[in-house]
């Protein structure tokens, strides 16, 4: 069964899938992430201060679950877009939420047909004749994507805070397909950042160290934050209206960055073809166009124009 999910995890475009033991996560990472918390450095994504026990086991978010299958989608861009302002990779498509559940409920749909081919090893597995339903969880549930990649096998999490996936680098969604199959699970990945610090000589505005501090990411201030962006943060933005890809494009490791061929995620011929001018006098009715199925509408017509307003020269 293993084998089966992983080759139909590669039919479905994943570059990477592994499995994990459903269980809480490690006491020294519910620390680190409690003292982050206490520490006020997720700033007011007030999301991560909830459901704490739930995001410290996926057992209790998906009652029955016994394993997690982790795959990895590629959004690396066969070029970056053109202009001075700038976008994160990884909005440059469709909103990677949708693209994401559909191809793991498809692996769902996969598992369930094998198993139906084989009674002896659903009767194995079956959750004490309980239904379940397996749930895909792709960035908007309480649980560690990152860490649960790292269990399964996919790569490490490096000084950025990011996954990196050895020989392909770190641009990659991560979804997660919780199931009440008992799956033989992969060993963890190792850390392999060594003395590498160029992520962290990289960030414009010294969000990475020991303790990520998202106040200072470039990421959180264009995104996440609604209220005004210090002028003390912007004056580092250099045209970043919508995330920042700095610590990733400092990473070695992305040298092995292949482009994507999702074709989801290739940017629109609207938002190829948008100049300077284009950024700087957007309209409500061109964001639409623009970002109408896009991870982008998350800041806002109003929250990009913040963004826009505040780079501008
Ligand atoms: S996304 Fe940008 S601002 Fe945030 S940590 Fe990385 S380099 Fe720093
Ligand atoms: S830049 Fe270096 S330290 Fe940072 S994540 Fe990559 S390998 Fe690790």
């Amino acid at each position: 069964m293993e084998a089966f999910i992983k080759s139909k995890a590669r039919q479905l475009g994943f570059s990477a899938c592994g499995i994990a033991k459903a269980e809480a996560v490690d006491r020294d990472v519910q620390q680190h992430y409690q003292n982050w918390i206490k520490g006020h450095h997720h700033g007011e994504m007030g999301y991560l201060e909830r459901n704490i026990d739930k995001r410290f086991d996926p057992t209790l978010l998906v009652p029955g679950c016994k394993s997690l299958i982790v795959c990895a989608l590629n959004y690396y861009p066969s070029e970056p877009l053109e202009g001075n302002y700038r976008i994160a990779y990884y909005a440059y498509g469709k909103d990677y939420h949708k693209v994401l559940k559909d191809k793991l409920y498809q692996l769902a749909q996969a598992m369930e047909a094998q198993l139906g081919e084989n009674p002896t090893l659903a009767q194995r597995n079956s959750s004490e004749g309980k239904s379940f339903k397996p749930r895909a969880l792709v960035d908007s549930a309480p649980i560690l994507e990152r860490y649960w990649a790292q269990k399964a096998g996919l790569g490490w999490i490096g000084r950025n805070k990011q996954l990196i996936i050895p020989g392909a680098g770190s641009y990659f969604f991560l979804g997660i397909l919780a199931t009440d199959l008992e799956l033989q699970a992969d060993a963890p990945y190792p850390n392999r950042c060594g003395n590498c610090k160029a992520c962290i000589n990289a960030c414009p505005t010294g969000a990475l160290g020991e303790i990520f501090d998202a106040r200072r990411c470039i990421s959180y201030l264009t995104i996440e934050q609604k209220s005004p962006i210090p002028s003390d943060f912007s004056t580092f933005f250099e045209h970043r209206i919508y995330g920042c890809d700095s610590c990733q494009t400092a990473c070695p490791w992305n040298r092995f960055a292949k482009a994507t061929t999702e074709k989801d995620f290739f940017p629109n011929d609207k938002l190829r073809g948008m100049t300077d001018a284009d950024w700087d006098n957007l309209t409500q009715q061109q964001f639409d166009e623009l970002f109408s199925e896009s991870a982008v509408e998350r800041a806002g017509y109003e929250g990009l124009k913040r963004n826009i307003e505040a780079v501008k020269e």
